[in-house]
C-alpha cells in the first residue's frame, strides 16, 4: 500500500494496510493480523519439507532454524524477517559456511529448494489472501485497472517552445492533494516550499 500511495497519490490517500489500517510495507504483508498462521511452524515444515526432498530426513530442521534464525544475533531481527529474506534467497556468508558442514554438497540445492518452496507458501497463504481484501477495499472505493491508468503520476512533458497554447492547465484534483497532504500530517504550508 505504501507503494501505491507513491505510485497513485490521487487514488491511495493511505499507505495502511486495507484489511487492518496499520502501515503497510513488505514485512507488513507478513505481520498483518489479517493472517492467522504461526511464523515458527511455517518455517519448520518448509525446512523440513526441503530437507525430505533432498533425502536428507535424519537432519534436524531445528539445527538449520537455529542457523538460519538465530535467536537476538542481530538488532530487529525477527523470525518475519528471517522468512523474507529466505523468500529472496538472502543468507550471510556466516550462516551459508554453518550450513555446509550439515548439509555438505547439497547447501546450494537446500537453499534453492527452501526459497522456492517458501514463495510458493508466502502467494498461496499471504498474497493472495491480501489481494482479495484489497480488492474488496478498491472496489468499495471505486478504484479499477482504467481509474488507475487515469491517475498514473508521469513527469510533465515539455511543450514545445513554438506552441502558441498560452492557456494554463488547472489541477482539478486540487482538494485531493490537500486533503492527502493533511492527512500525513502535512501542514498545508510545506506545500510552498
Ligand atoms: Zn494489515
Amino acid at each position: 500500500m505504501s507503494n501505491l500511495n507513491i505510485r497513485y497519490p490521487l487514488l491511495y490517500l493511505t499507505s495502511n494496510c486495507s484489511s487492518c489500517n496499520q502501515y503497510e510495507n513488505t514485512i507488513h504483508l507478513l505481520r498483518c493480523p489479517l493472517h492467522t498462521y504461526d511464523p515458527h511452524n511455517t518455517l519448520t515444515n518448509e525446512i523440513s519439507n526441503t530437507l525430505n526432498s533432498l533425502n536428507l530426513s535424519e537432519t534436524s530442521p531445528y539445527t538449520i532454524i537455529q542457523i538460519l534464525n538465530p535467536q537476538n544475533s542481530l538488532p530487529n531481527s525477527t523470525i518475519y524477517n528471517t522468512i523474507l529474506l529466505l523468500i529472496q534467497g538472502t543468507i550471510t556468508l556466516d550462516q551459508y559456511k554453518q550450513l555446509q558442514p550439515t548439509l555438505k554438497k547439497l547447501t546450494n540445492n537446500f537453499l534453492t529448494l527452501l526459497s522456492n518452496s517458501l514463495l510458493n507458501w508466502f502467494n498461496s497463504t499471504i498474497w493472495q489472501t491480501r489481494n482479495t481484501k484489497q480488492h474488496e477495499w478498491e472496489l468499495a472505493r471505486g478504484i479499477t485497472t482504467s481509474t488507475k491508468k487515469k491517475n498514473n503520476i508521469r513527469l510533465p512533458i515539455l511543450q514545445p517552445s513554438n506552441s502558441t497554447n498560452t492557456g494554463f492547465t488547472y489541477n482539478t484534483d486540487i482538494d485531493l492533494f490537500i486533503f492527502k497532504t493533511l492527512s500525513q500530517n502535512f501542514t498545508i504550508y510545506n506545500c510552498f516550499y
